[in-house]
């Protein structure tokens, strides 16, 4: 299978995962941990920038630089081979926020990495179907957007290794759509949906698709889902429309982002890797991008 991405491939891929990482490490600051939620709303409110000097990335950004890395040794998505590179992104660090479903399956994918097929749709009885599959998936869709056909397709292998569940894998297939949109100028998410296989995942960007930009994002949030659920058809909706609100302005993108709270991370990951698809980190303010944890 010849799947090899072109330079341009490649850079946005680039660019999609840098502005994911920050995305990440920005909406991180938000959560009750660091700030309670009163307090996180009227900073983000006041546009406020959390004055941490370090802002390290989570999860989101272990699994999305496996993802990467993968890529690039083999040109397209080895499953096999993927959910190795998963399995050791957990296990150099696993205190980066995992879910409890990977706490279950990562570790045994370590030593048997094929063992995927059988343990993931175990998980929950019937698959995953969080927004895991989603959140590491945008800079794919950056380095194939060149054939969307080809996007599509790429994300449903990446997600199957984790997310069995059809809901887990249509919020890949979202995100990795929109970001490959993004890279080619022309985000659309009427065209997202219609790319999204059939069920509450496309229900929900199409209703983020009629909501209009001139929504407040908190209210877009109560509308769409903010991820507070962790699962992909209440998380993917509210980032894409933030990303399709903003997308020239990866810096506006992740405020709107953040106004939804909820899964925060997560939802600022996403929009940050679509927007950022389009726009690297380039626009971003000097004072994020000296706190957010290099990608090493
Ligand atoms: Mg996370």
């Amino acid at each position: 299978m010849t799947t090899n991405p072109s330079a341009a491939g490649r850079a946005a891929a680039r660019r999609s995962l840098e502005a994911l990482a920050l995305g990440d490490a920005f909406g991180e600051r938000w959560f009750p941990l660091f700030r309670e939620p009163r307090r996180a709303a009227n900073e983000i409110r006041d546009r406020r920038t959390p004055a941490e000097p370090r802002w390290h990335w989570t999860d989101d950004t272990a699994l999305a630089l496996a993802l990467n890395r993968s890529l690039d040794e083999h040109g397209h998505v080895d499953q096999d081979h993927l959910a190795l590179c998963y399995a050791l992104a957990f296990d150099a660090d696993r205190a980066r926020g995992y879910g409890h479903g990977m706490h279950l399956l990562l570790p045994r994918l370590l030593d048997d990495p094929a063992a995927w097929r059988t343990l993931a749709p175990e998980l929950f009885d019937g698959g995953s179907l969080g927004n895991g599959a989603a959140m590491r998936v945008a800079p794919l869709g950056a380095r194939f957007h060149a054939d969307l056909d080809l996007v599509a397709a790429q994300a449903v292998l990446s997600a199957e290794v984790t997310h069995a569940h059809p809901d887990g894998i249509a919020g890949a297939v979202a995100v990795a759509v929109a970001a490959a949109l993004s890279a080619r100028g022309g985000l659309d998410l009427g065209a997202v949906a219609d790319r999204t296989p059939e069920g509450p995942v496309r229900d929900g960007v199409r209703r983020a698709a009629a909501t209009p930009f001139t929504t407040r994002p908190w209210q877009a949030a109560d509308l769409l889902g903010n991820g507070q659920r962790i699962r992909a058809d209440d998380t993917v909706p509210f980032a894409l429309w933030t990303a399709a609100r903003h997308p020239d302005d990866l810096e506006a993108a992740l405020w709107a982002t953040a106004e939804g709270l909820g899964d925060v991370d997560t939802t600022c990951a996403i929009t940050g890797g679509v927007v950022g698809a389009a726009t690297g980190t380039a626009g971003a303010p000097e004072g994020w991008l000296r706190r957010c944890e290099p990608l090493g």
